[in-house]
């Protein structure tokens, strides 16, 4: 008889042949992970292995459908981060962990499902490893994408498995595995289906305790190009694994074990590991949604316009299973259309993120009509047309006519008013913002813009929409610019009037990625297209003023038809993937457009403060702040409006929307960090010389109470 002992999280059994397994199943929940009370348990159960000499193995697995150990438990990390108790609860584990690798008898651990962080160190205890072959196999150590590094014998024993150069291909990339993917690295031994799982695993007890090869394997040469130092992104918890993967591969288990726990340690007390570990959190939030009502699934869809943006939300529609009706005005738009649908389906199969059978599948559900088709049966409605209210106007009153009883009607506008789009229609409370953007396969965020109008119930079909689709949804209130061009636009304004002021593109846009975002704002202005930013900004000035004013610099390149990359020319020269500056601005400058602006010199304008500059020289930090004090200015003017209704939302969008430094935590979460005293003071001395700057009511109450967006 097979002897079984149960606890709320870890259950032991041992069989007629003495094997021991360990199964984790957390009581009332469909994951397990690790927190203090599992440890223990753990500990337990180990105590009574080691105390049992009958036993002759013991399999590690889990009972859930989808999850082996998820790993640590994050909100347990960030608390004790937060309050300077993480070294004991790491080191613990490390401890619990020591003594598992420590068995005198083999040890297997039988993965199904994910198995990730800790979960997979807790296998690394092990002798040997088999996975599954399903799909919700995922296997790996995505530590360092939270700013920490595997501190419970990852970091130790992942190179002394399979070496330093494809453990720190792991370790730093963060990826999650498919179990083949994993067998091919040397993550697991052996892959099976998952009904033989533990026929496979005893198997593997049968051979005995692993032997240890060749010893430890040497530490990699320094040109490796695996090895390569890792990027500069903000977070420094990859270099830091690095340095614990290459230095503790030289030294005792127990020593590269006290590394990894002082790097974890000093990491998790740092302001840009706890944003990211509260990132992780929020993009858990928002994948998830509040909303317990049940929602029709979305399957049939059309979208009206196939340009740049229609073309391609019916293309990541159709991939995601929905059939689309796609129209416009003429064939050969449609043809161009379909052109880009096409190439995005080829590229995705070229770069193996599709199979030729599911771009198959995708393409086949798109049908394109330059003519009117019964829309009875579409359950959402896109419109992506051209940016003039005249001509959405124009096309709401005739969907919502032709679209059946229960259609949602969307629009794709980036700034024009939702209520007037709702106001030319029978059916407003049906009308709501879909705001995808460019480009679309790649950025997750949709702005769910409601208006007065929107009923609650097309605000909830939209929400669960979005992500039925795999997009993230933020609410947001039908004010121009919505969330992200409204907080976004001051910033890039202000950066062109830096540059007016005589200081270079590069040092501009350099103080901005050194920083921690993706791109500098004179490079994003180019790839938004100097001729959109210019509309953008005069929608934004009339409602906001001074803030969104579009330098004259600006509408010169406009002129000029300089308009950004796709002319091949704005506040840089593109050539293929190569940029340098544009010479054309030098000339613009010497003309002396804008009074007051000084002859840059022979390095066109790419550096402050040269001799018979008129301009103060200006640090990259004092170009930074004030720069990103506008964006925090405007994000907390949208929360004081209710164009947002949480401080995670202005900061969750804007991380999503335009890449804003994540570890930074976003806009509110950085001004909280400064303290708005800070903030405030900054910009009132700012403010003496532009009026812009005059922060808004928000922050100066906060700045008066000492309070802070955040609580946690
Ligand atoms: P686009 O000019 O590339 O495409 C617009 C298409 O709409 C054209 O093919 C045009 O023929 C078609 N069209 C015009 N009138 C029509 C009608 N009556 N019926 C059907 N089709 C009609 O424009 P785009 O860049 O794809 O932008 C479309 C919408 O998306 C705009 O509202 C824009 O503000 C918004 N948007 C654009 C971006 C971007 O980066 N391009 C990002 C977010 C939102």
């Amino acid at each position: 008889m097979p002897a079984t002992f149960s606890r709320s999280m870890i259950q032991r059994e041992i069989g007629e042949d003495h094997i021991c397994i360990l199964t984790f199943d957390r009581s009332e929940s469909a994951a397990n992970i690790f927190d203090a009370p599992t440890l223990k348990e753990l500990n337990e159960h180990v105590d009574a292995i080691e105390s049992d000499s009958e036993i002759r193995g013991l399999i590690i697995t889990s009972a859930k459908k989808s999850i082996f150990i998820a790993g640590a438990d994050l909100k347990t990390l960030l608390k004790q981060a937060q309050n300077g108790k993480i070294r004991q609860f790491i080191g613990e584990g490390q401890r619990i962990f020591n003594r598992l690798a420590a068995l005198k008898i083999p040890t297997c651990a039988a993965i199904h499902g994910a198995c990730a962080g800790g979960g997979y160190e807790l296998t690394l205890t092990c002798d040997y490893r088999v996975a599954s072959d399903d799909p919700a196999t995922r296997i790996g150590l995505p530590e360092t994408t939270l700013g920490l590094i595997p501190a419970w014998g990852g970091a130790t024993r992942l190179p002394r498995l399979i070496g330093a150069e494809r453990a720190a291909k792991v370790i730093l990339t963060g990826k999650l595995y498919s179990a083949e993917e994993a067998l091919e690295l040397g993550l697991v031994d052996e892959v099976v289906p998952r009904e033989q799982l533990l026929d496979a695993a005893r198997e593997k007890l049968g051979q005995g305790k692993r032997k240890v090869e060749g010893g430890i394997p040497a530490t990699p040469s320094a040109g490796s190009p695996a090895l390569a130092p890792p990027p500069r992104d903000g977070n420094p918890a990859p270099a830091r694994a690095f340095s614990v993967i290459t230095t503790g591969l030289t030294k005792l288990i127990d020593d590269s074990l006290a590394m990894e726990l002082d790097a974890i340690v000093e990491l998790s007390g740092s302001e840009t590991t706890q944003n990211l570990i509260r990132n992780f959190f929020l993009s858990e939030h928002y994948k998830k949604g509040t909303s317990k009502a049940p929602v029709e699934k979305v399957v049939h869809a059309a979208v009206v316009g196939a340009g740049v943006m229609g073309s391609a939300i019916a293309q990541w529609l159709s991939s995601r299973g929905v059939t689309v009706i796609l129209r416009d005005v003429g064939r050969e738009q449609l043809d161009h259309g379909l052109a880009a649908i096409e190439k995005t389906y080829t590229d995705a199969v070229k770069r193996g993120l599709m199979s030729e059978e599911k771009a198959k599948e995708g393409r086949a559900r798109i049908v394109a009509s330059a003519f009117p088709i019964e829309l009875r049966d579409v359950q959402v409605v896109i419109e992506a047309a051209s940016e003039k209210l005249d001509v959405k106007k124009a096309i709401f009153r005739e969907l919502s006519a032709e679209a059946g009883p229960k259609a949602i009607l969307a629009t794709n506008t980036s700034a024009l008013p939702i209520g007037q789009l709702a106001a030319a229609t029978t059916i407003p409370d049906r009308i709501v913002g879909l705001h995808f953007f460019n480009p679309v396969s790649r950025m997750k965020l949709v702005e769910v813009v409601v208006a007065d109008q929107t009923s609650d119930e097309t605000r909830g079909r939209a929400l669960a929409f979005v992500r039925q689709i795999n997009k993230l949804p933020v609410v947001v209130r039908d004010r121009p610019g919505f969330l992200v061009n409204r907080v976004l636009f001051p910033y890039l304004l202000d950066a062109v009037e830096l540059f007016e002021s005589g200081i270079g593109r590069q040092e501009i846009d350099q103080a901005l990625v050194d920083w921690g975002m993706p791109m500098g704002p004179l490079r994003l202005i180019d790839e938004i297209g100097v001729d959109i930013a210019i509309d953008i900004a005069e929608t934004l000035e009339k409602a906001f003023g001074r803030r969104d004013h579009a330098p004259a610099l600006l509408q010169w390149l406009r002129e000029s038809k300089m308009l950004g990359r796709k002319t091949g020319s704005g506040f840089y020269k593109y050539e293929g993937k190569s940029q340098r500056p544009n010479d054309a601005l030098r000339s613009w400058r010497r003309a002396g457009v804008v009074a007051g602006v000084v002859d840059p010199g022979p390095g066109g304008g790419d550096a402050a403060g040269q001799p018979g500059s008129t301009t103060p020289a200006t640090t990259g930090h004092d170009i930074m702040q004030r720069l990103i004090l506008l964006m925090v200015d405007e994000a907390a003017r949208c929360l004081e409006e209710g164009v947002v209704e949480s401080a995670e939302d202005a900061d969750y969008g804007m991380i999503l929307g335009t890449g804003f430094a994540p570890h930074r935590g976003g806009p509110l979460r950085f001004a909280d960090y400064l303290g708005a005293k800070k903030v405030v003071d900054e910009m009132e001395r700012l403010a003496q010389q532009n009026e812009k700057f005059a922060p808004s009511e928000l922050l100066k109450k906060h700045a008066r109470e000492g309070t802070k967006f955040y609580e946690w």
